[in-house]
């Protein structure tokens, strides 16, 4: 589990600021549901024979003897919170959540056990259209954060019945080349043969070219709702590439699963997966109704915006030495009009006591732009010094009343 310092909150505010802009534009709604759950929501919803259920889940009993978990994603509980608030079953909802999940997980690059994801779901709308339209906004988070060489794969994993008929075909070849799967697959084979498909061993893929394949089983209705979601893409531009072996880690998925996949950072590429799962609402004791929604990992994307490094980390415009009787009770009631009077100007004024040389190492250290000067005599003639601190320019000194004028046209000629 990893702080996130300071050094890095530029680049994860914009990440969702640029999210939360795009799911608005989209006519999504921000939903915030509790950290801990009952660990049936997860169980019931992700399925038992998941890696994410198996083994990754911190469950605890609480005083009372019950199981809690901590989320460790975010759909299962925005679904027990839309049918305990009545959301659904009207038109459809669009709702997007965000914050920290947990997953106890073997810890490596891009893999933590606290991470973070930002993700958004669509509740009663049947597709295709909604499928297209989620990818294309995905899309567009992407390039409005200036990350534009994001792969997309998308595959179809039918209706459950396709599935399992399509499984007992797997399962069969699977038995007869078992001396080829490794350990993992082995074991998956038997709780969750679908997940064989997405073994990272070279062996089983190499194996799993000559496997059957599950678009060979979808049924019409299935076809034809990922013919639909695929012209829909083209149609909006979105290249995609049709990945057979695509399948979710989490059992409620339906028809359309998707990632978004980036090269930049080595084995843990995917930045955003999602999919259709029109029956996990039943799953969780309501009446059957359509579900889609996608997550993306905030940790990945930070780091290729930090490999980036286009964002500058938020440093004061103004910084504001005081020296001298007087000057300090001045000086913040000075702050705190120049906060008032000009909206998104950052001021700094020095906290202790301190030289002016001292003062104005602060000033320098502290990345601001600009350092306001208040000693006595300014104090006593109604002015105030303003020296630039990036820039070889004689200082000025201005009567206080005309600051904020000038301190306003300044902050606009900044980037
Ligand atoms: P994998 O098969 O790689 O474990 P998953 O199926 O567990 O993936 P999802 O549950 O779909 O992943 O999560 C969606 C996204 O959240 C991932 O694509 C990734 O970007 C991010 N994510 C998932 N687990 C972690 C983690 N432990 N650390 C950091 N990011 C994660
Ligand atoms: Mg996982």
């Amino acid at each position: 589990m990893h702080d996130i310092l300071p050094a890095d909150s530029a680049l994860w505010h914009r990440l969702e600021a640029v999210a939360c802009s795009v799911f608005s534009r989209y006519g999504f709604q921000e939903i915030r549901v509790p950290i801990l759950e009952k660990t049936e929501v997860f169980t019931r919803a992700i399925g038992t024979a998941t890696d994410v259920v198996e083994k990754e889940m911190y469950s605890f009993e609480d005083r009372n003897g019950e199981s809690l978990s901590l989320r460790p994603e975010g759909t299962a509980g925005v679904v027990r919170a839309a049918l305990q608030n009545g959301l659904l079953y009207g038109q459809p909802v669009r709702l997007w959540y965000g914050g920290p999940m947990f997953r106890y997980e073997r810890p490596q690059k891009g893999r933590t056990r606290q991470f973070h994801q930002l993700g958004a779901e669509v509740f009663g709308a049947e597709g295709p259209d909604v499928d297209a339209e989620l990818i294309r906004m995905g899309e567009r988070i992407w390039s409005e954060m200036g990350l534009e060489d994001f792969r997309l794969e998308i595959n179809s994993l039918g209706t459950a019945a396709e599935r399992s008929a399509y499984k007992e075909h797997l399962v069969s070849f699977l038995h007869a080349h078992a001396d080829q799967l490794d350990e993992d697959s082995q074991r998956r084979v038997e709780r969750n043969p679908l997940r064989v498909l997405d073994s990272k061993d070279k062996g089983v893929q190499e194996l799993l070219a000559e496997a059957p394949q599950l678009g060979d089983f979808l049924g019409e209705n299935s076809r034809r709702h990922f013919d639909g979601v695929c012209s829909l893409l083209t149609r909006l531009g979105v290249g995609f590439q049709v990945n057979q072996r695509l399948v979710r880690g989490l059992d409620y998925y339906s028809h359309t699963v998707f990632e978004w996949i980036t090269d930049e950072l080595g084995a843990q590429g995917t930045v955003c997966a999602g999919g259709r799962y029109d029956g996990l609402i039943e799953l969780q004791g309501g009446k059957p109704w359509p579900g889609i929604g996608f997550a993306m990992g905030q940790e990945r994307l930070v780091e290729l915006l930090r490999l980036k490094d286009n964002t500058q980390p938020t440093v004061p415009h103004v910084y504001l030495v005081m020296l001298g009787s007087g000057t300090k009770t001045e000086g913040l009631a000075l702050a705190e009009e120049l906060r008032g009077d000009i909206s998104g100007l950052r001021v700094l004024s020095h906290s202790g006591s301190g030289s002016f040389r001292s003062q104005f190492k602060r000033a320098d250290r502290s990345g601001a732009a600009l350092a306001l000067v208040l000693g006595e005599e300014e104090l006593a003639n109604g002015q105030v010094v303003v020296k630039r601190l990036r820039e070889h320019l004689p200082q000025e000194t201005l009567p206080r009343n005309e600051l904020s004028r000038w301190l306003r046209d300044w902050l606009a000629k900044q980037v």
